[in-house]
């Protein structure tokens, strides 16, 4: 682009026009082959993808920076991105540049935003993890009610539920959303809370939250007279209903989603598990973020993208409904005895397509034959996956079962329309299959044969020049030509096959010529690939049309194949890992026999160390305190009962020999905190804050782990705080609680408490060492072994001698009741490094000669120092 001085050239014009309806988004402005950035967007896409940034031309006298990608790459981008915070506004050409030229010498070509790429907004297969739902959240509060609302608009599942500030930060927790839209100027009272939730704060005006408005849009878009036929739905529910429609079609440029019809989800319904329990527990996510050692990566065994989306979703919200949770384990007990039947189901279901979101790129016009294609194999593989499974089957998979089938119409369709491995996108035509569309055969026909009456052409060609190397070939530029190498060209030009062959262009090494009879070949060859192509564009949109009529049964069919899928991955887990049906009541109950942690277990297999497994009883008393050395395994005792909880909740068999369970409403998890520098709390304060949390939540249902409370303040402060919180857990929580502490002066509590019992996880001591044996009994540690353990963890053998000493005295003093503390600690001999060993050939030097003669004992420690000076000087 050229550029005057001080004046805006027309182009540079468009862009800050439309640049200005998009100031928070990075404009990515389509110029052919090319998405280009200009000025503080230029910048900001070049340094955060690390491309090179340059200059075009000047706009008020300045240097207008620029940076661009090529259009076929952007997807890659995007996702950077995204990933670094941005939202991309994507500004396609509306014309092409002779349409524009059409309108006048200097127009620019007409352009538009067709899509704002945003976290929550993704659909693409390259940008998402087939594996893990992909959320947008709405927030807000009308009239001191609150609602959530969340879609994935690559499945278009749509949930609603009433959500106070307060629930705000766990609910986000369990459904870990990419993007959250809150009403603008609100945003500073809802910041933190979402960006602890990992997710992208984006604001929207209240007139998208207005729920009277809001209304008429959801029952527009949902082609229905009121909103009733789904539900009754609170103002606020309908408020975050409407801005996340609104936000779609900002983001989506009219291009609405298939959106399911919305569900409601009652508070009641899920076991409560706050975002701190969640990140202890690694539950969908380990610690470092990933979802390598997370439970949901150990235990998943699902075949499909589908079934493993469901087993996230199960795992973050396990049920408290007894009866749903019997379904779920009625469903994996009929796999469990016919296994034959679940491998076979399992090996069906490896066929399957991503239903879901092949349906919702179709929607979207993001989609391609490839998506058909998904379709139609996957409804032939559900109608294989029926013909696996016998009569009487339990109620859930009787009930995916009948919505395998029905379908048979488009599959019908889609299988004659379509070839076998049709290309990805639609573009370029080829996808539909011989003998589906006559007028499609006749004009692929003509084509088909005009490019054989050119490959008969160059026979021809050869032998009226005599030049044996003439070849017909075809370029974009020229379409198709005729060439020779450029020694032919004076024999070619020159009459007489200059009557014949029409120079058209001569290159460093070639001539090339193009003749009447080629010319009009081409023509023909052209207008029937062009109307074959047009013909296949419109039998694709009847395709998509014929499709998306029929998104409702298929989503059903898409929800059946998860479920059967999820059922079956279950089932392999508890024949495989050796599971059992846990029974869960409405009971107080919590007893387990021979429980494993399945994370630690399989960590362990690996290095083929056996896990022990242990029980735990807390039905009649339902506080355990447990104390044993560090490292003994209490935290995994801890934690495996708390996942055990989990996993029978969300309807899953569990790791133990025998489990009864009585519904656990809410589950708490504190683990010894560890500094949350980011957010300039201390270690200390994050474990009060979360202990505070738990108090004060949690009810006579609820199950509390707390591992090593009061760790990280001084040693009396931290006992008399851990001594707090636990009668203050036994006489007004009256929750099941496990009490991991190394306090051990708190076993003394359980005398004076009637729902207290000490457990411990026992170690033997041989010849000095400690040997963990990682088996959790009723009683009390007997020592902490903390020396011996540190002995192990490698600390210099001088400072575990000193340590010993140290620790004997201190011993004494409390057995002999003489003295204070600081006393003891006066009264201790000094530290008296015994020199590491010294390999006995070499000669002793001066140093060890002159320690030889000196007894520490008897130094005082004035002597002591000058004795440290001395022999210093000696080096
Ligand atoms: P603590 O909380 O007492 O310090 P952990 O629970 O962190 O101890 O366990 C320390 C290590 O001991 C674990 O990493 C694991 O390898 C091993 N371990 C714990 N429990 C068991 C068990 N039941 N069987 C076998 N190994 C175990």
């Amino acid at each position: 682009m050229s550029s005057t001085k001080g004046t805006t050239t027309p182009m540079m014009a468009q862009y800050l026009e439309i640049k200005a309806e998009h100031p928070d988004a990075l404009l990515f402005y389509r110029m052919g082959d090319f998405y280009e950035m200009f000025f503080d967007d230029a910048i900001a896409a070049a340094e955060a993808l690390d491309i090179a940034l340059t200059k075009r031309g000047k706009h008020d006298d300045q240097d207008i920076p620029m940076c661009g990608v090529p259009h076929h790459a952007a997807e890659g981008y995007f996702l950077t991105l995204i990933r670094k915070g941005f939202r991309v506004a994507v500004c396609e050409q509306m014309e092409s540049p002779a349409e524009a030229k059409k309108r006048g010498y200097k127009a620019v070509v007409k352009r538009e935003v067709v899509r704002l790429v945003t976290p929550g907004t993704l659909t693409e297969d390259s940008l998402l993890d087939a594996r893990r739902h992909n959320f947008l959240a709405a927030f807000h509060v009308v009239r001191n009610e609150g609602a959530l609302a969340w879609v994935d608009i690559s499945t278009g599942a749509f949930h609603v539920m009433p959500c106070s500030g307060a629930q705000l930060g766990p609910e986000l927790a369990r459904l870990t959303p990419r993007e959250v839209i809150v009403v603008d100027g609100n945003e500073a009272d809802w910041a933190e809370t979402v960006s602890d939730s990992g997710a992208t704060l984006t604001t929207l005006g209240a007139a998208a939250f207005d729920s009277t408005s809001g209304e008429k849009r959801l029952c527009k878009l949902y082609k229905v007279g009121s909103l009733d036929a789904f539900g009754s739905f609170k103002r606020a529910e309908i408020a975050v209903m409407s801005a996340v429609a609104e936000y779609l079609e900002i983001t989506q440029r009219g291009n609405l989603p298939l959106l399911r019809a919305p569900v409601q989800e009652g508070q009641s319904a899920a076991m409560q598990i706050d975002a701190a329990t969640r990140r202890s527990l690694e539950l969908t996510r380990a610690m470092n973020g990933g979802k390598q050692g997370s439970l949901l990566h150990c235990i998943d065994r699902t075949a499909t993208a589908g079934g493993a989306r469901l087993l996230e979703r199960r795992l973050a919200s396990p049920s408290c409904n007894v009866n749903v949770i019997m379904d779920r384990q009625d469903a994996i007990a009929f796999l469990t005895d016919n296994t034959r039947l679940g491998e076979d189901l399992r090996d069906a279901l490896r066929g399957v397509h991503d239903l879901d979101r092949a349906l919702s790129r179709l929607a979207l016009d993001r989609g391609g034959p490839r998506d058909m294609a998904a379709i139609r194999n996957t409804i032939g593989q559900a109608g294989a996956l029926w013909a696996h499974l016998p009569e009487g089957l339990p109620d859930t998979l009787k009930t995916s079962a009948q919505d395998l089938t029905g379908h048979e119409a488009l599959f019908d369709l889609l299988d004659q329309a379509l070839i076998a491995e049709p290309p990805l996108l639609s573009r370029d035509g080829g996808f539909i299959a011989p003998d589906y569309d006559a007028e499609l055969d006749e004009a692929r026909k003509l084509r088909d044969e005009g490019r054989s009456v050119i490959a008969g052409m160059q026979a021809e060609y050869i032998e009226t020049s005599g030049v044996s190397s003439l070849k017909i070939k075809h370029n974009n530029v020229l379409g198709y030509f005729i060439e020779t190498t450029a020694t032919h060209a004076d024999r070619m030009m020159a009459p007489p096959l200059n009557e014949t062959f029409i120079h058209r262009q001569t290159t460093a090494n070639q001539v090339r010529f193009t003749t009447v009879a080629l010319s009009e070949i081409e023509t023909r060859i052209l207008n029937a690939g062009g109307r074959a192509l047009e013909i296949e564009k419109r039998l694709y949109s009847s395709l998509t049309d014929a499709i998306l009529a029929e998104a409702g049964p298929l989503g059903a069919l898409a929800r059946a194949l998860s479920e059967i899928d999820l059922t079956a991955a279950l089932a392999h887990l508890a024949v495989t890992e050796n599971w059992t049906r846990p029974k869960v009541d409405d009971s107080r109950a919590f007893d387990i026999t021979g429980g494993r942690h399945p994370v630690v277990e399989a960590a362990l297999q690996k290095e083929g160390a056996p896990f022990i497994a242990n029980d735990c009883g807390l039905t009649d008393t339902p506080i355990w305190l447990l104390t044993g050395p560090n490292m003994a395994g209490k935290s995994t005792f801890l934690r495996q009962n708390a996942l055990l909880a989990i996993l029978a909740q969300m309807g899953s068999f569990v790791p133990s020999t025998s489990a009864h369970i009585g519904i656990v409403s809410q589950l708490f998890s504190r683990v010894g905190a560890s500094d949350d520098l980011a957010r300039g709390r201390s270690t200390f304060m994050v474990e009060m804050v979360e202990t505070a949390a738990i108090l004060n939540q949690a009810d006579d249902r609820a199950l509390v782990i707390l591992d090593e409370i009061g760790r990280g303040t001084a040693t009396y402060d931290g006992l008399s705080i851990a001594w707090a919180t636990l009668e203050h857990l036994h006489d007004v929580n009256r929750c099941r609680a496990l009490f991991a502490t190394h306090y051990h002066e708190m076993s003394a509590l359980s005398a004076k408490l009637d729902g207290v019992d000490n457990a411990t996880v026992a170690v033997k001591e041989w010849e000095g060492d400690v040997i963990f044996l990682h088996e959790v009994k009723r009683g009390t540690a007997d020592r902490s072994y903390g020396v011996q353990v540190a002995r192990l963890a490698g600390l210099p053998p001088v400072v575990v001698e000193r340590a010993k000493v140290v620790l004997e005295a201190l011993e004494k003093g409390e057995r002999e009741g003489g003295g204070s503390r600081k006393a003891i600690i006066d009264d201790l001999p000094l530290f008296a490094a015994t020199p590491a060993p010294v390999p006995v050939t070499a000669a002793p030097s001066e140093v060890e000669e002159a320690l030889k003669a000196v007894f520490p004992d008897d130094l005082t420690p004035k002597e002591a120092l000058a004795l440290i000076y001395e022999l210093k000087n000696k080096l």
